[in-house]
Formats: structure tokens, C-alpha cells, sequence
């Protein structure tokens, strides 16, 4: 049946990153940038209203800011979310989705292949609070589920795509886990790649630090899903005082206008060098999500819709052999970091110098691996880049 001519298609990607978060900005094109701390008002029950209301805009910023809320207004539509939360950092976004929902007691499942410093909050610093967690390898999806505890487990946080090696998580086996809150990770992915809540999963979160602020100017993180969810997490963030700058959500929200052109860009570039690095003698392995020799290819065609702006390499020779190749490289540079503007390269052996072997080997962080965030400088001259460094 053709549908009625006047229900309103879904727009695309590309048009809601234009139109989105525009709320508190009225005529003017460009966003406005509100950096008051506080908002006058001319009854003390307007006050009083704001006060019982769950993230509100014009009280006090350390609660919310029009500036911030016009981002997550902007994450939650692309995401098809109620609702989103601006953070600090990606980091303040994870730790206020687990301090904020979890307990004493309570249990949390997570995939090991994680960012370090998610790592370290869910290794070092939970069980100090009484709260467990289990680690399972994320590309065993069964695994995730039999770590679930009944009535204990309250959390199960993934990463997908995931650092350091760009293995993946099935969302949809993680969303059809009944009970614990299910939390993606997709930073890598941005919502232009993969979008997990339409997969049944509660909660998306990401480093907008990354991809969605896009030109490495904005520390800020974001979590979005149900009110009933976002609401708690706000509460804590309020007391934790981890809410977003006002101007890093500024910067943040002109990236999210151009995300979709530069994630297809810099998606067709990584493919390309993938491909390149695939064959050169130097590399003696390559994950790239839409390489047919990804262990996980049919997955990453199931549930993204480009590979993705990171490759991983892990160089011949080890530390040596994967510094001697970061070091020649010239326009590729060594930063952390990811999804900018910029190719960069991590050597995730150096930055994972602070765990013990055994912590590595959990990980995944391998000696010779590197990560390579691939920038909108223009491919052939990334791969002439990488190749003279591989060859030298
Ligand atoms: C960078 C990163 C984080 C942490 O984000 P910050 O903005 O640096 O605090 C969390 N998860 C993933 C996958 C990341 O890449």
C-alpha cells in the first residue's frame, strides 16, 4: 500500500545532523553559546518548578544549560533516543552511567576489549565500592550472557567497535539479554555508522570527544536513551559535578553538523589504506571491520553501515619495528585521540605501559600493535605517508 502523502518520511542521517538541537539558538544560524552559571527569574514558583524537574535548562549549569541540552538534543535524535546527557568527558559519561546506576553489591558485566581507562574505572576503582564485575571476551556473545548473575548483574557495558583491535560486540545478542541495563560503547562507531539502541539496548554512549566533536576542541561525553534511565544518571552527574562545558557542547554541536560527511570520508579512506596495508610485507596483521578477513565481517555488515574511520596494524618487529614506523611517518601524526580532522597514530603498547603483563594480555594491547584514526586529508597521500614509513 503507498503510504499516505502526508506521513512524513524519516529523514536521513545527513539532515537530521543539520537540523537537530536547535532549541535554545532561536534565528540565529550558527548556535548560541549561553556560558551563564545562572538564570534570573521573576517568581520564586518558576524556581520552585525548575527545581523538581529533572534536568533543567536555565537553574543553575552544574543541573544543565541551553547550550549543552541543544547537544543532546542533537545525540538523541541522531541516535533515536528520548532523551541524552551531556558529560565532561567520555569518561565522565561512563562513570555517571555506573555510579549512577549501580549499587553497592550490585554486579556489572563488561567486554575486556575496552578502552584502558574504562578498564581501569570497572578493574581498580569499583570494587573499592562493593560493586563486582566480570570480564568477558566481547566476541563471544554467548560468554556475555552467561556472566549474567539473576537478580545481580545490573549492568552490561560493551564497546563496540573496540579498542585496541577493533574486534565487535553483536548488539543484538547483547539486547536480547533480559534483565541487566545493556550499554553500547560506540564511540568508534558514531550514530552515523551504527545506531544500537534500534537494536533494543537501553543505553548508547560515546567519547564525543572523538568523532561527533570531530576537530580534537571539545573534552565532552554523551549518554543517551529512555528519560527513566538518563534521569538517574543526571542525578548523579549533578553531584558529581562531571556536567559538560558549555563550550566544549558548543564545539561539539557545529562537528555534529558536518559528522555525517566526514565519518563517509574518512569511512572510504580507511577502507582504502586497509585494503593498501592488508598486502604489504611490513604489517603482519590488519583489523578493519569491512575487510573480508575481519574474523567478525558478516557481523560488521550486519550492524554498520561503513567499516568505520579506525584501522588497526600490528607492525613487524614489535615496539621496535611499530615505533620506527609511527616515528618516519610526516603527515600521519603521533597523538592519542580519534575521529578528527587529523590521521593519527596511538601506539596503545606505550600508553598501556602502566599495566602489568598480565592486564595487557587481558586487553589485547600487543607490542607492535597501532591505531590508525584515519584523517580527511586526501587518501593517496595518507597511503604514500604510510607506505615510505613501512618501506624505509
Ligand atoms: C576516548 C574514549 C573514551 C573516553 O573519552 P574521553 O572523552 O577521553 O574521556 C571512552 N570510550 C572510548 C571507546 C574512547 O575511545
Amino acid at each position: 500500500m503507498p503510504e499516505p502523502s502526508d506521513t512524513p518520511t524519516t529523514p536521513h542521517v545527513e539532515t537530521t545532523a543539520i537540523t537537530a538541537g536547535r532549541g535554545a539558538s532561536g534565528d540565529s544560524l550558527s548556535p548560541v553559546l549561553f556560558p551563564s552559571t545562572t538564570y534570573t527569574v521573576d517568581t520564586v514558583a518558576e524556581q520552585a518548578a525548575m527545581v523538581s524537574t529533572p534536568r533543567p535548562q536555565k537553574l543553575y549549569s552544574r543541573f544543565g544549560s541551553p547550550t549543552v541540552r541543544e547537544l543532546e538534543d542533537a545525540v538523541a535524535a541522531l541516535e533515536g533516543a528520548e532523551a541524552g546527557l551531556a558529560s565532561a568527558s567520555g569518561m565522565a559519561s561512563v562513570t555517571a552511567v555506573v555510579l549512577g546506576l549501580c549499587s553497592k553489591g550490585d554486579h556489572v558485566v563488561a567486554t575486556r576489549q575496552i578502552f584502558s581507562v574504562t578498564y581501569a574505572l570497572l578493574a581498580m576503582h569499583l570494587p573499592r565500592f562493593g560493586i563486582d564485575v566480570t570480564l568477558v571476551d566481547g566476541t563471544d556473545a554467548d560468554a556475555i550472557a552467561a556472566a549474567v548473575i539473576p537478580r545481580r548483574t545490573q549492568l552490561v557495558l560493551v564497546e563496540t567497535p573496540a579498542n585496541p583491535a577493533l574486534t565487535l560486540v553483536d548488539i543484538d545478542a547483547v539486547a536480547a539479554i533480559a534483565g541487566p541495563i545493556t550499554v553500547v560503547d560506540s564511540t568508534f562507531a558514531t550514530p552515523v555508522v551504527q545506531r544500537p539502541l534500534e537494536h533494543g539496548v537501553d543505553l548508547v554512549l560515546h567519547s564525543a570527544t572523538k568523532g561527533i566533536a570531530g576537530h580534537n576542541d571539545a573534552l565532552i561525553g554523551v549518554v543517551a536513551g529512555n528519560a527513566d534511565l538518563i534521569d538517574p544518571i543526571w542525578a548523579w552527574q549533578s553531584a558529581m559535578g562531571a556536567q559538560a562545558s558549555p563550550f566544549d557542547a558548543w564545539n561539539a554541536i557545529r562537528g555534529i553538523r558536518t559528522l555525517p560527511t566526514r565519518v563517509r570520508q574518512q569511512s572510504e579512506s580507511a577502507l582504502q589504506l586497509a585494503t593498501f596495508l592488508e598486502e604489504h610485507p611490513a604489517v603482519e596483521r590488519i583489523s578493519y571491520p569491512y575487510l573480508p578477513s575481519h574474523p567478525q565481517h558478516d557481523l560488521a555488515r550486519r550492524q554498520m553501515s561503513t567499516g568505520g574511520t579506525v584501522v588497526a596494524i600490528e607492525v613487524a618487529g614489535g615496539t621496535a619495528g611499530a615505533t620506527r614506523f609511527v616515528e618516519r611517518c610526516r603527515l600521519a601524526r603521533i597523538a592519542l585521540s580519534l575521529g578528527g580532522p587529523e590521521t593519527l597514530l596511538t601506539h596503545p603498547g606505550t600508553f598501556g605501559a602502566r599495566f602489568t603483563p598480565a592486564e595487557r594480555a587481558e586487553l589485547g594491547i600487543t607490542d607492535g600493535l597501532v591505531r590508525i584514526s584515519v584523517g580527511l586529508e586526501h587518501p593517496d597521500d595518507i597511503q604514500a605517508d604510510l607506505a615510505q614509513a613501512l618501506d624505509g
